[in-house]
């Protein structure tokens, strides 16, 4: 069974319910081993202290924020291992900004998302009227490719995100644009997170991020695994873990895990078979 859960958010981020701890107190009770706490960093790329005040956190809480996931990181040491973590928007243009206030804090991992393109947000419905679809899959992952060579995250969040109330990507365009962000991906050394948040947002998918087009090109790359459930709400921690298990089990992968590497901590990782020569 999988036990960790990598991407949760709390009050502080305006669209999520629940405290810090509720949540640390649920992935207890559902037995987790691991759990990492991640919510939305601040808009540090726009003005003010709390541009997106039902978006993410304001600037000024987040020494309060770190200070909250540190002490009860130590206060349920025994009980699992928490790891103190963020989510952090890619903008392109504000890496050394972002690459600073990472800097100023003792995260343990960072999960790196790309929530905007084309001046608008990933979520935005909209747009598909407005722009040409394939400039923004474009977009998307041109950023995402940034995003990881960035240096700046450990985990690269909800790959394909860009999907969600998107036409259906041209086969022609997914196959000219998976394989060089794979590369890319598995040459970081990011981890990529398996996220199950869009089965809340399309009930009817039976897959989560990324698409099981480009998650199968990540796996022939050998790029390393996890699972993030980006709950807001502490009854949200697992979700859909098991559909999950099965997915996995259909690549021939274990849930078991293994600890894996990153530049500031520790991410338990499936164990992806050694990539196949050819
Ligand atoms: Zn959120
Ligand atoms: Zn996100």
């Amino acid at each position: 069974m999988i036990t960790f859960d990598y991407h949760s958010h709390n009050d502080r981020c305006g669209h999520a319910v629940g405290k810090l701890e509720d949540y640390v107190q649920q992935a207890v009770a559902l037995g987790l081993t691991h759990f990492g706490m991640s919510d939305h960093g601040p808009a540090y790329w726009l003005e003010g202290d709390h541009a997106q005040p039902t978006i993410q956190m304001a600037v000024s809480e987040l020494p309060s924020y770190v200070a909250e996931a540190v002490a009860l990181k130590e206060r349920y040491a025994d009980q699992l291992a928490l790891a103190v973590g963020i989510e952090a928007d890619f903008i392109e243009g504000q890496e050394e900004a972002l690459a600073g206030w990472l800097a100023a804090h003792p995260f343990d991992y960072v999960l790196g998302s790309v929530h905007y393109c084309l001046g608008k947000s990933v979520f935005d419905r909209r747009r598909w009227r407005e722009q040409d679809p394939e400039a923004v899959f474009r977009d998307y992952y041109r950023q995402v490719v940034l995003a990881a060579r960035s240096g700046l995250f450990d985990i690269l969040s909800h790959l394909s995100v860009i999907d969600t109330y998107a036409p259906k990507i041209p086969e022609r365009l997914a196959d000219e644009l998976y394989p060089p962000v794979a590369a890319a991906i598995a040459e970081s050394g990011c981890i990529v997170e398996l996220n199950t948040s869009c089965y809340r947002k399309q009930p009817s998918w039976d897959a989560p991020y990324p698409n099981p087009k480009l998650l199968t090109e990540l796996i022939a790359h050998g790029v390393p695994l996890t699972f993030g459930s980006d709950c807001h709400a502490p009854q949200e921690i697992h979700f859909a873990r098991e559909r999950v298990e099965e997915l996995l089990a259909t690549f021939e992968i274990s849930p078991k895990a293994q600890p894996n590497r990153v530049k500031r901590g520790q991410i338990m990782t499936f164990c992806v078979p050694p990539r196949r020569g050819g």
